[in-house]
């Protein structure tokens, strides 16, 4: 059997893995980083990149797509779907934090494949797709994993695992970990079309959380397309959903025309509340959405997996190339888990419940406490740097 020697074995290629397996090859460490699929998957899925992520990548050198096709949005706004009532915050007045004081939309393949490209010109990478991990196990001094290829089963002994490879993480699985939370009982329902939705709202930003107890809506703008996520009930089936039926009432609910909108893409997803019990396990580490899923109000998902690769990749830097002490794995999964836990879920269970709050003096209170933010100013400060990354990225760091 063939067995490969390296430091680092990095499971899965998605938006995480990639940047994760870049960094540590930025500085020297031998990374052989395993994807299942083929290159180039290019489902609809992240699409908000906030600041301190346009750094970190920007920092790697592979924000080249992001600058150059991704949608400048300084401004993203809050609406009451019924009152047409909007609140617009402005992340120019973060300016003197950041170098970029602004989100970039543009759709997460891009800059995974990006990130992957230039991953394989790293000397100290390999980059194998079609490769599947199925089986590791772990002593002292390192780990042995059995990974299935077209043709093989080949052998990996690394020093350290990490697992960036999604939800349904079979490294998670293979290290019996519990993976606490719910699922929303509602699915769901994300469509993408050219049609020009600004021309149905006044003022619309490139990111819009539009709040309604009976049918809430963002709506995204990306390169070329809007993206529309909208609830879906739980027993309507997915042929029902999908169908052109259901669009067409859609699009005549929100754009209140009979114009007939072309979509591009349709899907429908389950959203999940989890957090991993654990992010590293000996000599085994979880990145991404193999450790957290969250809803996708506020676009927190894959900046936070990205967050954690980065400190993931830090710490075995200092473990591999200084002398640093094995221990700060576990400083990973402390600070990671712990603003995982208080700030990505806290806050996308808070975003998601706001969306539908109401009728009634829930919402009023919401409509109070929104209109607080966005008039005082240090209230405001404080918001923008909470949903642009930045207040978690400093609490991790003073978790010893
Ligand atoms: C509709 C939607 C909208 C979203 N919007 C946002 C947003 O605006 N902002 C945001 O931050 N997040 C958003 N998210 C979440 C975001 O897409 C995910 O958090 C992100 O894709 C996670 O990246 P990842 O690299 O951890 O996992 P993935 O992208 O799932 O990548 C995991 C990779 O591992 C591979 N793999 C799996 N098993 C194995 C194995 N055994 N061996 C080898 N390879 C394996 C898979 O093929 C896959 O390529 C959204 C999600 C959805 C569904």
């Amino acid at each position: 059997m063939i067995t490969h020697d390296v430091e680092v074995l990095l499971v899965g290629l998605g938006p995480v893995g990639s940047t994760t397996a870049l960094y540590l090859a930025r500085h020297g460490i031998s990374v052989a980083a395993i994807e299942c699929a083929a290159l180039g998957a290019t489902d609809l899925r992240a699409s908000t990149f906030h600041p301190p992520t346009i750094e970190m990548l920007d920092d790697l050198g592979v924000a080249t797509k992001l600058k150059t096709e991704g949608l400048i949005a300084p401004r993203y706004q809050h609406r009451d779907r019924k009152t047409n009532e909007v609140f617009n915050f402005d992340m120019g007045e973060l300016a003197d934090i950041t170098r970029f004081p602004y989100r970039i939309q543009c759709e997460q393949h891009r800059v995974a494949h990006e990130v992957a490209e230039t991953l394989a010109l790293e000397g100290t990478a390999q980059v194998a797709y079609h490769q599947r991990l199925v089986f590791m196990e772990q002593d002292e001094d390192g780990v042995t994993a059995w990974v299935e290829t077209p043709l093989a089963v080949e052998k990996y002994r690394a020093k350290y695992v990490i697992g960036a490879d999604g939800a349904s993480s079979i490294v998670r699985k293979l290290l019996d970990l519990d993976f606490p939370g719910f699922t929303y009982n509602d699915k769901f329902l994300c469509y993408s079309t050219e049609y020009p939705i600004e021309n149905a709202f006044e003022g619309l930003s490139h990111v819009n959380y539009i709040s309604d107890p009976e049918e809430w809506m963002v709506l995204l703008r990306v390169p070329g397309l809007w993206r529309v996520l909208v609830p879906a009930a739980n027993d309507v089936s997915d042929a029902t959903l999908l169908s052109d039926a259901t669009k067409n009432e859609l699009f005549r609910r929100m754009l209140k025309s009979d114009d007939e909108v072309v979509t591009r893409h349709r899907t429908i997803y389950r959203v999940h509340q989890r957090v991993v019990s654990q992010f590293a396990v000996g000599r085994v580490c979880l990145i991404g959405d193999a450790a957290h899923l969250n809803s996708p109000m506020g676009g927190f998902g894959m900046n936070s997996g990205i967050h954690d690769g980065i400190n993931l990749g830090e710490k075995l830097v200092r473990i591999l190339r200084q002398g640093g002490d094995h221990a700060l794995v576990q400083q990973f999964h402390r600070q990671r888990h712990q603003v995982t836990t208080d700030f990505v879920q806290t806050q996308t269970i808070d975003n998601t419940k706001m969306m539908r709050e109401g009728p009634g003096a829930a919402r009023e209170l919401r409509r109070e406490r929104m209109a607080k933010l966005n008039a005082d100013a240090t209230l405001r400060r404080a918001f923008l740097k909470r949903q642009a990354m930045f207040t978690s990225l400093e609490d991790a760091a003073a978790i010893v």
